[in-house]
């Protein structure tokens, strides 16, 4: 079960990506905890991404694909992996392919949590902290009685700067814009499934399940 898992920011992919790992036991592939062990590792190219890093650049495609490379060639990947943060382009969606294809594999499904833009800005917008005591809420999920005040200690309730509409929105769009090339080339695949996600946790992993469940290997 060869999968990639796509979704904005606040689609719940991190959640989803936990179920999935837990029901199948396949890896969790994410960009972040592969350049990790690289660079623990002291691979080659992990070293190579480190020296980009510590100069505060990007790491380039070829050393990016190199570690992919490596990390889809190692036995824990037998049964399947799911892939996430990776590919980010459609030139790191072409050289996936050409790794998968020199390891004898395919892509099954290229999974999209799909939750509309409106939404994802209640869900990233509403946290709300006490400048008091610091207790977390959330307008939607886990409202306070009163909308700027907190529940435990009377204190004034404040939104952090990353979590205002502009900065969310722009972070959404910035997103939106790199990811639309990327389904429109899986689309072309044939790969993309899209998954609602506007529904509880539970539903969406059930939807998740039927589509996966359906793979024999
Ligand atoms: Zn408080």
């Amino acid at each position: 079960m060869n999968l990639v898992l796509m979704g904005l920011p606040g689609a719940g992919k991190g959640t989803q990506a936990e179920k999935i790992v837990d029901k199948y036991g396949i890896p969790h592939i994410s960009t972040g905890d592969m350049f990790r062990a690289a660079i623990k590792d002291e691979t080659e190219l992990g070293l190579k991404a480190k020296s980009f890093m510590d100069k505060g650049e990007l790491v380039p495609d070829e050393v990016t694909i190199g570690i992919v490379r490596e990390r889809l060639s190692k036995d824990d990947c037998e049964k399947g992996f799911l892939l996430d943060g990776f590919p980010r382009t459609v030139p790191q969606a072409d050289a996936l392919e050409n790794i998968l294809a020199e390891l004898n594999k395919k892509i099954n499904f290229v999974i999209n949590i799909d939750v509309d833009q409106d939404i994802l800005m209640e869900r990233l917008t509403g946290r709300r902290i006490c400048k008091d005591c610091g207790a977390t809420y959330h307008l939607v999920f886990n409202p306070p009685a009163k909308v700027d005040e907190c529940d435990r200690c009377g204190g004034e309730l404040y939104q952090r700067a990353d979590d205002n509409e502009a900065t969310v929105k722009t972070r959404l769009d910035v997103n939106i814009k790199q990811t639309k090339p990327l389904l429109d080339f899986y689309e072309a695949k044939g790969y993309l499934r899209n998954i609602d996600g506007q529904q509880d946790i539970d539903k969406v992993f059930t939807d998740l399940d039927r589509l996966l469940g359906g793979l024999h290997e």
